[in-house]
């Protein structure tokens, strides 16, 4: 089977998860927790990290400093993966989904400013919804596929309206606007190490913030709140969200090789681009100029999605749709989904994601696009 997006492990993974090993230095600290974040918090040019037990978990502590609770909205994309949502419920608050821009598969800002205009209102500084009262005091945008949308005015309405912006950038690792990394344009921003992510622990996260009290804060929250070094006096309700010392030597050694990943990704898609550009009705993730993506998964949009998934997938060429978009989950189907055309069930009923793991063969990537073009 070639896998979608399989951990790359070439590196010094097994020299150091080994040294944890052998030392003792497997659990709660460590000196690779430290290094990886500081490897982290370097590469996304905030000024500090922190490391938790996974990107969900990262995104539920970010919320939970923010203060959220079972009284708020917290505004996201309609198409995001289940992780960004389930962190918000977890705080009792419950999501307002946006629907999808049709081709770059982010959050539609026109659409955002229209609710945001027609939909809130501002009382003390805070952002409420009109139709109820409750608070919205946070958006989460989420870079879908490693892409951006126009950060400059994501962040203008969010000013405006009173939104703390906090990123769910855990498909971003190695994405930048504007020559700024992902996860430093909030107020705090995430990383995911879930095993088909562009680096990968086994599973981990992390959150990246300027704000060194938040970060502080979100050591004590992910590590049981304790505040004696000695006695076990606690003085909140935390969390055993730490990532342990032998998850983050492979993330150090994962950090290590980042750069070359984020270049074969780039083949990978040019590869596909090239091949596949102009079959049938095959269209690519559209990336603005001020967007350079890590292109963590190539992902096409056809109308001929369930011919081409079963074809790729019958060959052991693991192919897999899009996220079925939060309103249709019965989760959420009560829940506020601000939208015209319901462009999220088009864009969902026509993408594919195709075989993007950085060990993948050149030869490969020419079988799984001829055996795309058998389809048309
Ligand atoms: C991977 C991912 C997460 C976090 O996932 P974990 O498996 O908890 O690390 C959150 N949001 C999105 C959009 C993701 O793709």
């Amino acid at each position: 089977m070639l896998l979608l997006s399989g951990p790359n492990m070439a590196g010094n993974e097994l020299k150091y998860v080994t040294e944890c090993i052998t030392t003792g230095w497997v659990s709660s600290v460590g000196a690779y927790v430290d290094q990886f974040e500081k490897m982290s918090a370097e590469f996304a040019g905030t000024k500090y990290a922190v490391a938790t037990s996974s990107g969900t978990t990262a995104l539920h502590i970010c919320l939970v400093m923010m203060g959220v609770n079972n009284e708020d909205y917290v505004i996201t994309p309609n198409i995001t993966f289940i992780a960004t949502c389930n962190s918000i419920k977890y705080t009792g608050a419950n999501p307002i989904f946006i629907d999808t821009d049709v081709d770059s598969w982010q959050m539609d800002l026109n659409l955002l400013e229209e609710f945001l205009t027609n939909e809130t209102e501002q009382r003390n500084g805070v952002c409420h919804l009109k139709k109820d009262g409750k608070r919205i005091p946070v958006i989460m945008p989420v870079h879908v596929l490693g892409n951006m949308c126009d950060m400059d005015r994501l962040l203008a309405l969010a000013k405006q309206h009173n939104l703390t912006v906090i990123e769910d950038s855990t498909e971003a690792l190695g994405s930048y606007y504007k020559g700024k990394h992902a996860g430093s344009f909030g107020l705090m921003g995430t990383f995911s190490y879930n095993g088909n992510k562009i680096i990968t622990t086994g599973g981990g996260g992390m959150i990246v913030t300027y704000d060194e009290a938040l970060a502080k804060r979100a050591k004590h929250l992910t590590t049981q709140a304790k505040s004696d070094p000695f006695e076990y006096m606690h003085d909140a309700i935390g969390y055993n969200y730490r990532l342990v010392n032998v998850a983050a030597a492979m993330g150090v050694a994962q950090m290590e090789q980042l750069p070359g990943f984020i270049k074969r990704k780039y083949e990978i898609i040019n590869f596909y681009k090239t091949e596949l550009q102009g079959v049938g009705d095959i269209k690519f993730q559209q990336v603005s100029d001020d967007v350079k993506p890590n292109w963590w998964m190539p992902t096409i949009f056809t109308t001929k999605q369930k011919e081409v998934l079963k074809a790729l997938n019958d060959n052991k060429m693991q192919s897999r749709p899009f996220w079925v978009p939060m309103n249709q989950l019965p989760m959420f189907t009560n829940d506020i989904y601000y939208n015209h055309t319901d462009r999220s069930n088009f864009v969902y009923q026509n993408c594919l994601s195709i075989p993007c793991s950085t060990y993948i063969t050149d030869a490969d990537l020419k079988a799984v696009s001829d055996k795309i073009k058998e389809c048309y």
